[in-house]
């Protein structure tokens, strides 16, 4: 019997999983760990915030998924590989072995080198913390002791999230929260076009927000973060949305990682150190390929990894795989309203959110076990 071990419940394991239930290994043991139930998927998770969607819309459940794909599901993380004895360890001390492993475990934002916003900002990573830190907000808001809210980051998820919740704030009668973001680009979105820059600097100037550009938050205080340029910005909460870091725990059990610590792989999303270690989504970085961290390219790593697991199992030749060079961005303004950012293109209105709901919730049925 062989043993595949999948690490994480992430946007690239699904579809591993699902390939498992539809078309079974034979020889094959199965395990996944991913400390929660329910996974997140991150397109529909400004609706969330926002109120359009439950919790259910936008979570697979992973015990049902682990069941479809004969795969037994241990609720657990782990903390560390052995690359020599093939074992990984976990929280909770136990340990697995495997002839195949795979990592799908995402990455959080990059906190390293600010002090003190590990203990004072909430992070937009893990997801199940940053939903049950809105809810207080909101309910901090509702009582009056949310005054002014600050986002640090001037990527998507950051504007979307900021957006979602000013929107929620409004509809649930506290609309006096002031509403702030900091980033040390020229302007919010920096990787995207000067279009689809141009909309959003003009959604946030007409929602009141107030945006801090060329603002490095190099510190963060007790009641206000501390800029690069010596400003100080006044918060009474602050969520933290800038780049994805990754964990420390597969450089430091001696897999090959990029500088910044996501695991290196070549085109068939094999280790480049190591034999029969895979890595997928945004813990992953594909060498000579390097792409944005974001939810689209995880899930386009799902069909080609999901094959070369199966292949790497069997002792047969691997698949390469070349990421598309760009991605279609659907970019939610919060009140069911989204812009379209693709290449030099924007496109935005109603239907290019009902467009994104559609396109979220096919995606979503897939995993509905
Ligand atoms: C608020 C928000 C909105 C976003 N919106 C978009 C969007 O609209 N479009 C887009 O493309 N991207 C979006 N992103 C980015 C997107 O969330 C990530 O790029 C995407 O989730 C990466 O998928 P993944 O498969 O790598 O990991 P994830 O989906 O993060 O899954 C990782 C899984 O691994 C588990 N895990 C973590 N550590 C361990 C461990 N040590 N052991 C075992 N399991 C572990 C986690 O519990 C989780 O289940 C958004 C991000 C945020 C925060």
């Amino acid at each position: 019997m062989k043993r595949l071990l999948l690490v994480g419940g992430g946007h690239s394991h699904v579809a591993v999983l699902r390939s498992l239930g539809e078309d079974p290994i034979s020889g094959v043991e199965a395990t996944l760990i991913s400390p929660e139930r329910f996974t997140p998927y991150s397109g529909m998770l400004p609706g969330l915030i926002a109120g359009h969607y439950a919790h259910r819309d936008c979570h697979i459940d992973l015990a049902a998924l682990a069941r479809f794909a004969r795969c037994e599901h241990v609720e657990d993380a782990v903390t560390k590989l052995d690359l020599t004895r093939q074992v990984a360890v976990t929280t909770g001390g136990v340990e697995r072995s495997w002839d195949v492993v795979s990592l799908d475990i995402g990455s959080t934002p990059d906190m390293a080198g600010v002090p003190g916003a590990r203990e004072r900002a909430i992070a937009v990573k893990p997801v199940h913390r940053l939903l049950a830190a809105l809810d207080e907000l909101v309910a901090g808001a509702r009582r009056g002791v949310l005054r002014r809210l600050l986002f640090v980051g001037g990527g998507a998820a950051s504007v979307e999230v900021l957006l979602a919740l000013q929107y929620r704030l409004a509809k649930e009668g506290a609309r006096d929260v002031k509403m702030l973001l900091a980033t040390d680009a020229d302007a919010p979105l920096p990787g995207h076009n000067a279009r689809v820059r141009k909309i959003f600097v003009r959604v946030l100037a007409d929602r009141g927000v107030r945006v801090h550009a060329q603002s490095r938050i190099v510190r963060v205080d007790q009641d206000a973060a501390v800029t690069d340029g010596g400003e100080r910005i006044a918060f009474d909460s602050l969520v933290w949305a800038t780049g994805a870091g990754a964990a420390a725990w597969p450089g430091e059990s001696g897999l090959a990682t990029d500088p910044d610590g996501f695991v290196l792989v070549d085109d068939t999303l094999q280790s480049i150190s190591h034999h029969g270690v895979f890595a997928a989504g945004d813990i992953a970085t594909q060498r000579g390929h390097p792409r944005p961290k974001s939810g689209v390219f995880a899930v386009r790593h799902g069909g080609p990894l999901a094959r070369n697991l199966r292949s790497a199992l069997a002792g047969e030749r691997l698949e390469r795989f070349a990421p598309q060079r760009d991605a279609l961005g659907l970019i939610s303004t919060g009140d069911r309203y989204a812009v379209m950012s693709r290449g030099r293109w924007a496109l935005k209105g109603a239907w290019v959110w009902r467009w994104k709901d559609w396109i979220d919730r096919r995606f979503m049925r897939r995993y509905a076990f």
